[in-house]
């Protein structure tokens, strides 16, 4: 009997997760399978790319997996019970059900318009591919003149206004931002920061906290009205309620709390990796949803997975931050030196080498999931069947 491992999502970290447990397991001994909804990768965070009309390169699981053994499973995940060690999905050929032995989840996440009255009615947003594509369309349509409204001043709100001002110099670009813009950056950076957003001629209103949203406009705690032909939101991203309608434990706002291994804490036999998780990182904080932090955390649940169904010692692949990669357009980035709990230390990238750089990031980033089996030296070694059945039981750590 071979072991069942299902990964829910094939985005950076699932993709990610299962092509690892193919490389290190032997293809008699499991049996994995990969479940998304799309027929293709989506590069999350070249969203705010594909909104202002350029064309991202297409990438269908059934290049990337074919001949890894990882089978993949196009259907929409509708639910887990984590009781009977199932998974609920829909399909062309209506509703299925996947049973496993160990599970992935990594659904990732999408917008989030924290309840704000109107945003959910009136604004747009790039999370997703869907929101993107929504998004593009409609600023095709946007004459001349028109004000472009974002609301967020984080690391998506500053990639999408900077981007929508050069691929559209001919709109009105805001940036809405609750705290100062960048504040969180060293001052090269903010300073770097302010000169190209300066440049690109965005409106920035700082300090300011958007309570609701209109047709053709956003309001600010105080009170001020901010035109807005075009609202997008980016205020952080929000994940599916489907781990939070198990019995699994999960976060007020529905991650699913994990170990160091990504391991769920409470079902040892679910682990959860990406945006759907809630794991610490360096200095006690939790991760921030991002590839920087999900990638590392994806190869550390593969990696645990399989040492637990080989009786290996457990791996401790450093997940940490190096630095934020902030594209600003294409021709301008900044790159934000930090420390291993994500702090702005002083140094910076700037200028069209950042933008580069970011451009190589994103790229390493697809290239890792479109080549699972690449890149990694084998160690596939034997399931033994006691692990397999009666879950850990060596604990050691590499
Ligand atoms: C515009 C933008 C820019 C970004 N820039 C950066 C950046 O520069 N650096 C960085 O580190 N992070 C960045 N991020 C964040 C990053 O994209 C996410 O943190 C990352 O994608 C999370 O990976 P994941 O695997 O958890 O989820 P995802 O990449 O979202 O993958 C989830 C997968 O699950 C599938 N799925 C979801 N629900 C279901 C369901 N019910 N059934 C079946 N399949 C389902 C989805 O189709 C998708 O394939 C950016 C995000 C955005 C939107």
């Amino acid at each position: 009997m071979q072991h069942r491992i299902v990964v829910l999502g094939a985005g950076y970290t699932g993709a990610i997760a299962a092509g690892r447990l193919a490389k290190r397991l032997r293809r008699e001994d499991v049996a994995i399978t990969l479940v998304n909804a799309e027929p293709d990768f989506v590069e999350r965070v070249r969203m705010h790319q594909l909104a202002t009309g350029q064309d991202l390169k297409p990438r269908p699981f059934s290049e990337m997996f074919a001949g890894t053994g990882v089978e993949l499973r196009l259907a929409k995940v509708t639910g887990v019970d984590v009781d009977r060690k199932t998974v609920a999905v829909s399909d062309a050929n209506g509703p299925g059900e996947l049973a496993y032995d160990t599970l992935v989840y990594a659904l990732g996440s999408g917008w989030n318009d924290q309840g704000v009255p109107g945003a959910a009615e009136h604004a747009y947003e790039l999370a997703g591919r869907a929101g993107a594509l929504r998004l593009r369309e409609r600023l095709a349509r946007l004459d001349a003149g028109q004000t472009v409204v974002v609301v967020g001043g984080g690391l998506t709100g500053l990639e999408a206004a900077t981007e929508i001002a050069e691929a559209r110099p001919d709109l009105d670009v805001a940036v809405v931002a609750r705290d100062g813009l960048g504040d969180w950056l060293s001052p090269k950076g903010r300073a770097h920061l302010r000169k190209v957003v300066g440049k690109l001629g965005i409106t920035v209103h700082e300090h300011a906290a958007v309570t609701s949203v209109e047709a053709g406009r956003v309001v600010t705690a105080d009170g001020t009205a901010i035109p807005a032909a075009v609202t997008v939101w980016t205020t952080g991203f929000a994940v599916h309620p489907i781990a939070k309608a198990t019995s699994l434990e999960v976060t007020g706002t529905g991650q699913i709390v994990v170990d160091r291994t990504m391991r769920s804490v409470s079902h040892p036999d679910v682990y959860a990796v990406g945006d759907a998780a809630m794991a610490m990182g360096p200095g006690d904080k939790p991760l921030r949803m991002s590839c920087a932090s999900g990638t590392p955390a994806a190869w550390q649940a593969a990696d645990a997975i399989a040492a637990r169904l080989t009786g290996g010692k457990l791996p401790n692949v450093p997940v940490r931050y190096f630095n934020q990669c902030i594209s600003l357009g294409r021709k301008e980035g900044l790159i934000q030196y930090v420390t291993a709990d994500d702090r702005a230390v002083r140094a910076v990238l700037t200028g069209r080498v950042a933008a580069v750089y970011k451009e190589l990031i994103c790229k390493g980033a697809a290239w890792g999931v479109a080549n699972p089996m690449l890149g990694l030296p084998t160690r596939r070694r034997p399931v033994t069947r006691e692990r397999a059945t009666a879950g850990p039981a060596v604990e050691a750590t590499a």
